[in-house]
């Protein structure tokens, strides 16, 4: 992103927002609620518009609309606090669906590989119930499965555990975390500070539509600079 700012209204919710991500890193997105997360998420996949500056990805830069357009979105998987599964339905069909609508796959193919995918998240058992019939946890697993069917290049989560029960957020998180490990590039919009310090090798703190502060984890949690992070920080105990 390279001097990404947006309006809503008068609110200037990105200002000048420069940030680069590269091949196989993790980035933890820490801040106060309203601080203009979600929406650096939702440009980054063209789910919201920027006023100026401009957002590239592998080196293409995103363009309005088009056909490119929906190229690189395919680039950028998104997962969300909300699993956002089609309800009507099956776990198979919810992850074969964009390999076979958006890319094209024959059906054969598309099952085989979210088969794989399903077994990565563990919950391939699971493939012929519909989304209800699912844990909160095993929903989220799901929906990382379909967020990787679609071979993005590049993995958004926002608030990914937010929505669910305490017993359920260590497996999804185990599952970002497995995924870390296997070398996928994530931007990671969390309030899970162990999952920070575990799996990030960057944190950008984000306060006012603004990055504040940006540090290995290490130094953000034992030598915040600034006093909005200090203070955001302090609030989490
Ligand atoms: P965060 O994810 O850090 O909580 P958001 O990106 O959701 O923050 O929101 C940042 C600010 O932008 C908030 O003040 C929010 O109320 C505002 N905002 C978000 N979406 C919209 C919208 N569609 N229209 C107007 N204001 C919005
Ligand atoms: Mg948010």
């Amino acid at each position: 992103m390279r001097d990404v700012n947006k309006h809503y209204g008068p609110l200037h919710v990105l200002q000048n927002i420069n940030l680069e991500v590269k091949r196989g890193e993790v980035v933890v997105v820490l801040g106060p609620s309203g601080s203009g997360k979600s929406t650096l998420c939702r440009t980054i996949n063209r789910l919201e518009t920027i006023d100026t500056g401009e957002i590239l990805i592998d080196g293409v830069k995103l363009p309005e609309e088009g056909k490119l357009l929906a190229k690189l979105r395919a680039d950028v998987g998104m997962v969300f606090q909300s699993f956002n599964l089609f309800a009507h339905k099956s776990i198979l069909e919810n992850v074969t669906m964009g390999p076979i609508k958006v890319k094209g796959m024959k059906k054969s193919e598309a099952d085989k590989l979210a088969l794989q995918l399903l077994e990565r998240v563990g919950v391939a058992n699971q493939k012929d119930k519909l989304p209800a019939q699912l844990s909160g946890g095993q929903q989220q697993r799901v929906a990382i499965a379909r967020a990787l069917a679609m071979r993005p290049k590049v993995m958004l989560f926002d608030e990914p555990t937010s929505a669910l029960d305490p017993e359920m957020i260590q497996e999804v998180l185990d599952t970002m975390i497995a995924l870390a490990k296997e070398g996928m590039t994530m931007i990671v919009v969390t309030h899970e500070m162990g999952f920070a310090r575990r799996a990030a090798d960057r944190v950008i703190f984000m306060a006012d539509g603004q990055i504040v502060e940006q540090a290995t984890p290490e130094e953000f949690f034992t030598n915040p600079q600034t006093n909005r992070a200090k203070d955001f920080l302090g609030k989490l105990i």
